[in-house]
């Protein structure tokens, strides 16, 4: 019976109780402007949403030891049995400025009112459709955004979506990205496609790229000569390029944080 298993544990690393099967809620980061949340245990799709969120489970991997396990659907945390490092497995939506880490095996909608300065964002899926100014490094970002993006951006797989139009000021590095809209900037991946009406302005170094018939493409490019090892697809690049980066964004890291 999976209510049994509802009892609030202790977390062992910062004392906080968590509950393993509670609904997983999407942490409000700033709720002054916002409409309530649609009561989803009101109606009974909501019931039944309920329902199969607890009956999904997903494998979450330890940030610290890489350990595997199987957490609920509806679990807003848990705990690495090999290392005892707390996960986060909440979703996160910012929808204003926001600069504190995040860290989480959930999702991270960054809405188009949302501003995320934070130096470190750590998510499963991210969705980019509001200003992006820190770095994130995600198994899966979707861009559906106009702009610029002054942030760095790493991530397995890169979708730069259809209505998208960005130009993006560091390297994006990424196993493969997609471009179905417009993107301006420099790219380090494995694979790059360039759809049908997407438009690709900059360097690209790849093992492979291909521009489907109606695609553009322009900028040097480099196959099969990627200087990076697979660790490096995973952050850090020269600290001199940090330090810049950082110096150019000190308002964003002064201005004072949102009450929650
Ligand atoms: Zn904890
Ligand atoms: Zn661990």
């Amino acid at each position: 019976m999976e209510y049994a298993a509802a009892k609030s544990s202790m977390c062992r690393q910062c004392g906080r109780s968590f509950t393993p099967f509670a609904p997983k809620p999407i942490l409000k980061l700033r709720t002054t402007e916002e409409a309530p949340a649609p009561e989803t245990s009101s109606s009974i799709f909501g019931k039944l949403e309920d329902f199969w969120k607890r009956q999904t489970s997903s494998v979450v991997e330890c940030f610290e030891c890489k350990r595997k396990q199987q957490v609920s659907g509806a679990a807003t945390s848990t705990i690495c049995p090999s290392c005892s490092t707390h996960i986060d497995l909440r979703d996160y939506k910012i929808t204003s400025g926001f600069s504190r880490s995040i860290r989480t095996r959930g999702n991270v909608h960054l809405s188009g009112k949302g501003d995320l300065a934070s130096s470190s964002v750590e998510c499963q899926s991210a969705l980019i459709e509001g200003r992006l100014r820190g770095n994130l490094h995600c198994d899966t970002a979707t861009i559906n955004y106009s702009g610029k993006i002054p942030g760095r951006i790493s991530a397995r797989h890169i979708i730069v979506d259809r209505k998208a139009d960005v130009h993006c000021f560091r390297r994006v590095h990424a196993e493969h990205i997609e471009i179905k809209g417009r993107m301006s900037g420099e790219i380090i991946a494995q694979s790059v496609t360039v759809h049908r009406k997407g438009s690709l302005e900059g360097d690209v170094a790849a093992r492979s790229i291909s521009v489907e018939k109606g695609g553009m493409f322009s900028g040097q490019l480099a196959i099969g000569q990627i200087g990076f090892a697979q660790g490096e697809l995973l952050g850090k690049e020269k600290p001199t390029a940090l330090r810049s980066t950082e110096s150019s964004f000190q308002d964003a890291v002064a201005r004072p944080l949102p009450a929650t």
